[in-house]
Order: C-alpha cells, then sequence, then structure tokens
C-alpha cells in the first residue's frame, strides 16, 4: 500500500463528465489499497474567466481581492468532485488550502509556500476518507489573508503537500501523455518522454514548458520526491521525473532498460515575455547597475539583456531586457522616473516577441549543438533578436508569429520527431 498524491489540473476536471471521470479513477486508486490525497485546479478556463470578470469592474483589481476572488474556483471543482466520489460509496472530504495547512507568505498573486502542516488531511486519510485539496492557495503567516500560489500554482500545492505527508508519488494528472519533447499542441510529432532527470525538467519549466509549474519542479527535487506526468484521459504510463529509481509498485513500466542521456531533452517556448527597450543610453559604467536596480527594487525579475549600439545618438548604447508581459508596466513607470538621472532618450516596448529554448543536459559534453541550431532557424529565415545560453541551454527571442514554425524547424533539426502523432485530449491551450 502506498500514499499517493494526485493532482488533475482544469482540463482533467473541465465539466461534470470529467469530475465524475477522474472521481472514478480516484475511487480504482482507493480500491487499489492504496491512501488517496487529491488537489484539484479549477474547472477549466475558470481561473482566466475571473480575471476577465475582475478586469470588467476594475482595471487593476487589488491583489487581495482578486485572490479571494480566484480561489473560489478551486473551491467549487473540490467540493463538486467529493460528492461525485461519494456517489461511487467512498468517503470524500474537501478542504481549502488554509484548512489542509497550506502556509504561505503574503505576496498575493505570487505567494509562496512556506510550511504545510496537513493534520487534518493526515486524519481525514487515517480514516480511511479521500482527502480533497483547493489547490494554487494558502493562507499568508502574517497577515492571515488568502493567497494564490502563481498561475499554475496547484501543481506547486500537490508537490507540497506530497512532500509534507511522505507520499511515495506525486501524479500530475494533465490532458496530453507526459512531459513531451515540445508541446504537442504545436508540435504533434513530439515525442513522449518516459523519464526525465530533474535538472533538464527545471530547465525545460523554467523556459515555458507549462506542463509543470517551475516551483512544483524545485520542490520535489529539495524533497527527493518523485513525480509522475500522466494523462486522466488514457490508461497510458505518463512521463517520471526524478533522479532515483522508478517505485516499482507504481509503475507498469518495469523492466525498463536504462538508456542513455540523450544529448536534447526537448524545446520549450514561452509567449508570456515582452521586450523594453532603453534607448540612447550615455555610455558610462555603472549606467546599466542603476537601469536594473530600478527595475529590481519595483520586485521585477528580468530574463535576457543585450546591450547594441544606439540607434539614436552616437557613442552610446540601447538596452534591451525582457521580462513578464503582466509586469511591463510596472517596469516602465519604474524607468520613466530615473529618466532624466540617466539621460536616455525614450524606452520602447514590444509585446510581439516568443523565445524559444532548447534543453539538454547532455549539451554540456556536445560540440555542434549552437550551430546546428542556428542553421535550423537561419533555414527558415527566422531572425533571432536576442540570444542567451547556459550550459544545458540555448534560448533566442523571435517575433511571435514565427515562434511556432521556429520550434517546429529545431525540433525536427535535433531528430527529435516522433513518427506517430501525439494526442492532446482536452483543454483549450489557454
Ligand atoms: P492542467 O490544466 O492539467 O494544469 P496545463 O494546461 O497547465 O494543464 O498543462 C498541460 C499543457 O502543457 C498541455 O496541454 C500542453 O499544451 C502544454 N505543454 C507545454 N509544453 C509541454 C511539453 N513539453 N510536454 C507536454 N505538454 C506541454
Ligand atoms: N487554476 C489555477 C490556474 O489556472 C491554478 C492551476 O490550474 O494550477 O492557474
Ligand atoms: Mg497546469
Amino acid at each position: 500500500m502506498a500514499l499517493v498524491v494526485q493532482k488533475y489540473g482544469g482540463s482533467s476536471v473541465a465539466d461534470a463528465d470529467g469530475i465524475k471521470r477522474v472521481a472514478r479513477r480516484i475511487a480504482a486508486t482507493k480500491r487499489a489499497g492504496h491512501d488517496v490525497a487529491v488537489v484539484v485546479s479549477a474547472m477549466g478556463d475558470t481561473t482566466d474567466e475571473l480575471i476577465e470578470l475582475a478586469e470588467q469592474v476594475s482595471p487593476m483589481p487589488p491583489a487581495r481581492e482578486l485572490d479571494m476572488l480566484l480561489t473560489s474556483g478551486e473551491r467549487i471543482s473540490m467540493a463538486v468532485l467529493a460528492m461525485a466520489i461519494s456517489n461511487l460509496g467512498l468517503e470524500a472530504r474537501s478542504f481549502t488550502g488554509s484548512q489542509a495547512g497550506v502556509i504561505t507568505d503574503s505576496a498575493h498573486g505570487r505567494a509562496r509556500i512556506i510550511d504545510v502542516t496537513p493534520g487534518r488531511i493526515r486524519t481525514a486519510l487515517d480514516e480511511g476518507a479521500v482527502a480533497i485539496v483547493a489547490g494554487f492557495q494558502g493562507v499568508s503567516q502574517d497577515t492571515k489573508d488568502i493567497t494564490t500560489l502563481g498561475r499554475g500554482g496547484s501543481d506547486t500545492t500537490a508537490v507540497a503537500l506530497a512532500a509534507a505527508l511522505k507520499a511515495d508519488v506525486c501524479e500530475i494528472y494533465t490532458d496530453v501523455d507526459g512531459v513531451f519533447t515540445a508541446d504537442p499542441r504545436i508540435v504533434p510529432t513530439a515525442r513522449k518522454i518516459s523519464r526525465i532527470g530533474s535538472e533538464d525538467m527545471l530547465e525545460m519549466a523554467a523556459c515555458g514548458a507549462k506542463i509543470l509549474m517551475l516551483r512544483c519542479v524545485e520542490y520535489a527535487r529539495n524533497y527527493d520526491l518523485p513525480i509522475h506526468v500522466r494523462s486522466s484521459f488514457s490508461p497510458h504510463e505518463g512521463t517520471w521525473v526524478t533522479d532515483k529509481p522508478i517505485p516499482a509498485s507504481l509503475s507498469s513500466d518495469r523492466g525498463e532498460s536504462p538508456v542513455e542521456q540523450p544529448i536534447i531533452s526537448g524545446v520549450a517556448h514561452d509567449r508570456s515575455e515582452a521586450k523594453i527597450t532603453v534607448v540612447s543610453v550615455p555610455n558610462n559604467p555603472g549606467t546599466a547597475a542603476k537601469i536594473f536596480r530600478a527595475v529590481a527594487e519595483a520586485e521585477i525579475n528580468i530574463d535576457m539583456i543585450v546591450q547594441n549600439d544606439s540607434v539614436g545618438a552616437s557613442g552610446s548604447a540601447d538596452i534591451s531586457f525582457t521580462l513578464p508581459k503582466t509586469e511591463a508596466q510596472t517596469a516602465v513607470t519604474a524607468l520613466e522616473k530615473i529618466k532624466d538621472v540617466i539621460g536616455f532618450e525614450r524606452l520602447e516596448f514590444d509585446d510581439q516577441i516568443g523565445k524559444l529554448s532548447l534543453v539538454g543536459v547532455g549539451m554540456r559534453s556536445h560540440p555542434g549543438v549552437s550551430a546546428l541550431f542556428f542553421e535550423a532557424l537561419g533555414e527558415k529565415k527566422i531572425n533571432m533578436e536576442m540570444i542567451s545560453t547556459s550550459e544545458i541551454r540555448i534560448s533566442v527571442v523571435t517575433r511571435a508569429d514565427q515562434l511556432d514554425d521556429a520550434v517546429r524547424a529545431v525540433h525536427t533539426a535535433f531528430g527529435l520527431d516522433a513518427e506517430a502523432e501525439a494526442v492532446v485530449y482536452g483543454g483549450t491551450g489557454r
């Protein structure tokens, strides 16, 4: 008997039929003799719809109230799922994040989990019930207000709960059969990865592969917890994210021979970033520091940076950087304030960009990866506006409307295409 934490994403619980299908799956796990704690997301695109509703009544909704609103999405699914399970003759009890002991800091909209004290969940499990926890939410240690963990945060709830309960595995159920070498919605010939190490998975998630939220992968790595990403719509074995042997009692893929570490794990893409260019910055030491200090003080994380000779005044430079689109307005306001102190000419803002990243820890020891990467884009006449590399990643910024072609070109160039087409079972890809 194992203790299994199962997380069902929005596409898996999109409607009543989906909820009943998920309830049957949970009941089967329970009847197989396992203890089951479940984390659910809001139904379908509920979170996006709630955000749109908030924006209709206020262009900048107060963060505390927005969190209060958004957490209602997960509360609907947890209660309805508990009803569906009890209809199958099993006891199920639902809990909000706060009731489940998910304690966070007070950063509304992007709270970090500080601690999980799952006393009530443990009791429910010990009493033979299925415990159902609303994902994506917690309660602030200081303010006692309800917080959310950022988009995709139910993944993090699931892993944090699994770690606190010392579960044997955290199963993430979604609308595709696992982690693929690229998003199957863009690359139909993407290949399912049967097993991926945490370093590769961290990098894929950090580069925008939204199949797993970055913080959930960090958490699982810190607690040595295996994640099994799989579809709630099919019986297939999914992708194991772990650096250790796969728990034999929880996997049907026994006897799989250890494969050699591939050079490339996959191609990730990201449409959530924008680019800001600070035009005609005087070429003095310390100027860049002032620019990035101002951005940092606005608590904005930036991603790529490039500096070029200026298109404006000669002898000066243009500095471009990328950041989340959602933070762009704050960054522009912060930079406008120091315009005269620094003496730059103007700011340019561009949200029509896309980022593509090729990821693989095997790249470290393999020459020629960048050459092949740039050739693949060159052949498709795709212009690269920014480039950044690490030992295990190459990322470039392209025009947003060329991103899909770029992903497919790189995927093919590195021989990642599979023969069969990947199945996308549900969801709107939103
Ligand atoms: P959920 O609602 O279950 O949380 P998400 O929409 O957050 O699901 O994540 C699943 C989606 O992630 C898939 O439908 C797919 O479009 C996308 N995705 C992006 N990159 C990958 C990848 N490398 N492998 C699999 N899916 C990916
Ligand atoms: N419902 C939240 C979102 O859409 C959390 C999640 O699904 O993981 O981002
Ligand atoms: Mg998700």
